[in-house]
């Protein structure tokens, strides 16, 4: 079996209502898909993360110019062979950002197509499935004014929770003092300990304010801090986990076995959240979590794609072994974003959703998706 053709998709649709997070204003959503086929007719997907403020362009050249060349001819199988090929020859100018999430939504392809010459969920092929469910945590918070809106996300707070949502993510980061008001007021508005919260500041603070926040939050069922400062502040995230008893989380901006032995090494993560789509894919995140595991850290996959990133992200969390094992473990968790994305689960033709709490984790092979080709063409722009 042959790679005989890579086909890049760019969608792109503008937001209604345009919202914000620490670091600015998200006026549309987008992805990088890839579509890698083979001689005897098989088609894997794969999806390049494209965060908030991330042209989705950078990834697509990525994959177009620097790797469809080094993979067309090659066997979609050697997932790991093809790993390396790619990282090895992007080195000097790769490493990080948009050209690792290149290589992740080729190397979700090939699992994708692996899965389906082998007839098997990618979760079997990685060593099968701890789970088969999983709960989801509602990721929102986001701001349409910026400051004072308070009332508004503790309203936003029991809709989370009315739909059925245990555990929730609120986005902070517009000020110590207004943190502190929207914690106090989703706390008031849930009145209910037994839903988790999380907490997100997309590395808006420096050390001090980080801590200073840490130290309010430490009043609420906080699972975890989520990139409490810049990701290349190492000291800091070690500073504040001795200082904290609150969790700290991070690694959505953070690349390959690399970038997260550098973490791991410095003691700097209670919960690594390699996003698969732009990580380095399914080979990367399996490489990453044995590392984490060695070193006694949660993994808790970063997932703000759409519907392919999100498949790869349920295949992944079906295999995650528990960090510290007990009678009543804590499960990883999947981020199950709510904010405005117009095509995120159209592209598949059979959204999965939540039901009385849980996502069932899709069990068919590969990524167990079948993708709309009338939603990629309706969404998708001409690429150079
Ligand atoms: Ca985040």
């Amino acid at each position: 079996m042959k790679i005989a053709n890579l086909d890049v998709f760019v969608l792109k649709t503008p937001l209604d209502q345009p919202f914000a997070f620490s670091q600015g204003w998200v006026h549309q959503r987008s992805a990088t898909l890839v579509r890698v086929t083979t001689d005897n007719g098989l088609a894997g997907w794969g999806e390049a993360f494209t965060q908030g403020l991330e042209p989705p362009e950078i990834a697509a050249a990525a994959i177009t110019h620097a790797f469809k060349p080094l993979v067309l001819g090659c066997n979609p199988l050697d997932t790991s062979v093809l790993w390396h090929k790619m990282y090895n020859q992007s080195r000097d100018y790769g490493r990080k950002g948009s050209v690792l999430a290149a290589i992740s939504a080729i190397d979700i392809a090939l699992w994708d197509i692996a899965g389906q010459f082998y007839s098997q969920p990618i979760y079997q092929l990685l060593g099968g499935a701890q789970r088969t469910s999983v709960q989801p945590y509602a990721t929102g918070f986001y701001r349409l004014e910026g400051k004072n809106e308070s009332q508004r996300l503790a309203k936003e707070a029991r809709d989370h929770r009315d739909a059925g949502f245990r555990a929730m993510k609120v986005k902070l980061g517009f000020g110590v003092a207004d943190d502190i008001d929207v914690m106090a007021a989703i706390s008031d508005a849930l009145g209910d300990h037994s839903i988790e919260l999380m907490v997100d500041t997309n590395h808006a603070y420096g050390r001090a304010e980080a801590l200073s926040l840490g130290k309010a939050l430490e009043a609420y069922n906080i699972r975890w801090y989520e990139e409490p400062v810049v990701p290349e502040d190492v000291e800091s995230y070690k500073a504040l986990r001795a200082q904290l008893c609150v969790p700290i989380a991070g690694g959505e901006n953070e690349h390959s076995t690399f970038g997260f032995n550098h973490l791991f090494q410095q003691h700097a993560l209670d919960v690594a959240q390699p996003d698969i789509g732009s990580c380095g894919g399914i080979t990367a995140i399996r490489d990453i979590t044995a590392m984490a595991q060695a070193n006694g850290v949660m993994v808790n996959p970063h997932v703000w794609g759409a519907a392919v990133a999100q498949a790869a992200s349920l295949q992944i969390l079906a295999t995650l072994p528990v960090t510290n094992h007990s009678l009543f473990p804590t499960e990883p968790i999947l981020e199950y974003d709510r904010s405005d994305h117009p095509f995120r689960q159209k592209l598949i033709d059979a959204p999965w959703a939540m039901r009385d709490g849980i996502v069932n984790i899709p069990d068919g092979p590969g990524l167990g998706i079948k993708i709309n080709m009338d939603v990629v063409d309706e969404y998708s722009l001409p690429t150079a």
